[in-house]
């Protein structure tokens, strides 16, 4: 039976059809001979079975055997949101998003629930190196009669006990301690008004401004003013599409001066964590209180030259956790106490109509786990895959554990709509909406409107749902008509 199971899953492993060869990682220091002959084993063992790229900081076994370094962004929490309709990667089209192929194969294998853990960033100082050395070291501790005789147990609780003594051990270091539960703010009052409404159950409206492409903030001062009446706070992107503009958090700053609650959004981009940590105090200082964690578009699609696209240092999932911790917890990353701990109301993206809206609830559960108390989701033109997603996470017992705003756009022309459904990663237009916005010709622009009320309207009854998040798409003025028509206007 067990030669059996492990047969499949090495078969498995093998024929992952998304497997792509990539260069393993090399230690940033020389090791010693010894250590070097074995991380060569294990790369010469690993590589071809799981596609390990000997980050040093195993955790295949909460990855059904697939190696998560394989994705183009070295995501290790599940996947980014930006799959195509056919799954594919979108910063590399040619192979499967390697995160749908790991929550396959854990469906396969039954160790679905297996990817709720919270799995921490890598510690650098081991990358390129083995982690044989360290199982064995930790076997030895156990003792390996013990150990052998516990995993071949047909008690359950015994096997997982010892199994986790080793392997848990070494995937959640002691600075991390990642598990698969939810954990409640470690607060009651409210540290913004956009917490206050949603607490008090009012159906809530948040809206985006872009920030400006140049140093001069009148243009993003007017387009505050016209969006402020019919919303509770307002957005700022973090360089979306990849592109740069002006901070999030001088756009932020320039709300609050304007007498706006800002969201103040981070892409885990351009984010390291050391930066995280000192941004976040820094603009707790300032008055932000709601961020918004996302993994932030490639620079696959951004300018050229392109910027690395390779392994992001923190991931969004690993940024609420984080965050979550230093409010709770009152610690930093590395253990240090802080006196004051930062206010936060976090937030987090979803994709409820990107490629499988079922996988896309596990990240989404996920997220709500580490520290999600609101999600703002991506653009949706599909109310039909908005109650898939809404099922799933209902499924999931978390709809009274996260706030949820649907993410609406007024579509201003055809091309537009195209746009967003051909280039834009998660998100997808059904058939009527672009065959309406086709035919609309000259009409578009009021087409997009009733699409966007039509939307509205139907969601606004949903079970599960708190508000809309209005993403204007450079046009402000369509926010009133929006919000009046709809009957969500602000009092
Ligand atoms: S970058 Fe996104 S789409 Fe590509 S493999 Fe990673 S999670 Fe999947």
């Amino acid at each position: 039976m067990i030669l059996q199971k492990t047969s499949n899953l090495l078969l498995m492993s093998l024929f992952t059809p998304s497997r792509r060869w990539q260069p393993a990682f090399y230690p940033f220091k020389k090791e010693k001979f010894a250590r070097r002959l074995l991380a060569k084993t294990e790369l010469l063992i690993k590589g071809p079975l799981f596609g390990c790229r000997m980050c040093g900081n195993c955790l295949l076994q909460e990855t059904a055997f697939i190696c998560p370094m394989e994705c183009s962004k070295g995501i290790r929490n599940g996947p980014c949101g930006g799959t195509t309709p056919s799954k594919n990667c979108y910063i590399d089209e040619t192979r499967k998003c390697i995160w749908y192929a790991i929550y396959k194969h854990a469906e396969e294998m039954g160790r679905e629930e297996k990817l709720l853990e919270v799995l921490p960033p890598l510690d650098w100082e081991k990358v390129g190196t083995e982690t044989w050395g360290e199982v064995a070291g930790k076997i030895g501790k156990v003792g390996n009669r013990i150990f052998i005789k516990d995993i071949l147990s047909k008690d359950k609780g015994k096997k997982t006990r010892t199994w986790d003594s080793v392997f848990k051990t070494i995937r959640q270091p002691e600075w991390w301690n990642g598990d698969s539960d939810y954990h409640a703010p470690g607060y009651i009052e409210p540290v913004s008004d956009l917490e206050k409404q949603l607490q008090a159950g009012e159906f809530v409206v948040t809206s985006e401004v872009t920030p400006p492409l140049h140093a001069n903030t009148g243009k993003l001062a007017k387009d505050i003013e016209l969006v402020k009446p019919y919303v509770t706070a307002i957005n700022f992107t973090d360089s979306s599409s990849a592109r740069p503009r002006m901070s999030s958090i001088a756009c932020c700053k320039k709300a609050l001066d304007l007498n706006v609650e800002p969201v103040l959004q981070i892409a885990a981009r351009d984010t390291t964590r050391t930066g995280l940590q000192s941004d976040i105090i820094g603009v707790n200082e300032l008055g932000i209180f709601n961020i918004l964690c996302i993994s932030g578009d490639s620079a696959k699609v951004g300018p050229s030259p392109m910027s690395n696209m390779n392994i992001l240092d923190i991931d969004s999932v690993q940024m609420l956790w984080l965050l979550r911790r230093m409010r709770d917890e009152g610690i930093y990353l590395d253990g240090r106490k802080m006196k004051d701990p930062p206010r936060l109301f976090l937030g987090a993206a979803t994709s409820p109509c990107g490629s499988d809206p079922g996988l896309q609830a596990i990240r989404d559960h996920k997220k709500v786990n580490a520290g999600a108390q609101f999600f703002q989701t991506n653009l949706v033109f599909d109310a039909y895959k908005l109650d898939t997603w809404l099922e799933q996470l209902d499924k999931r017992n978390i709809l009274d554990k996260v706030y949820i705003l649907i993410g609406i756009a007024p579509l201003k022309s055809f091309k537009v709509a195209e746009y967003l459904h051909t280039k834009v990663p998660g998100v997808n237009l059904p058939d009527n909406v672009l065959t309406r916005m086709e035919k609309a010709g000259e009409g578009a622009p009021e087409e997009g409107i009733q699409i966007a009320l039509e939307l509205v309207d139907s969601i606004k009854r949903k079970m599960g749902v708190n508000g809309i998040h209005l993403m204007s798409l450079g046009w402000e003025s369509s926010v009133e008509r929006i919000v009046t028509e709809s009957g969500l206007i602000k009092k």
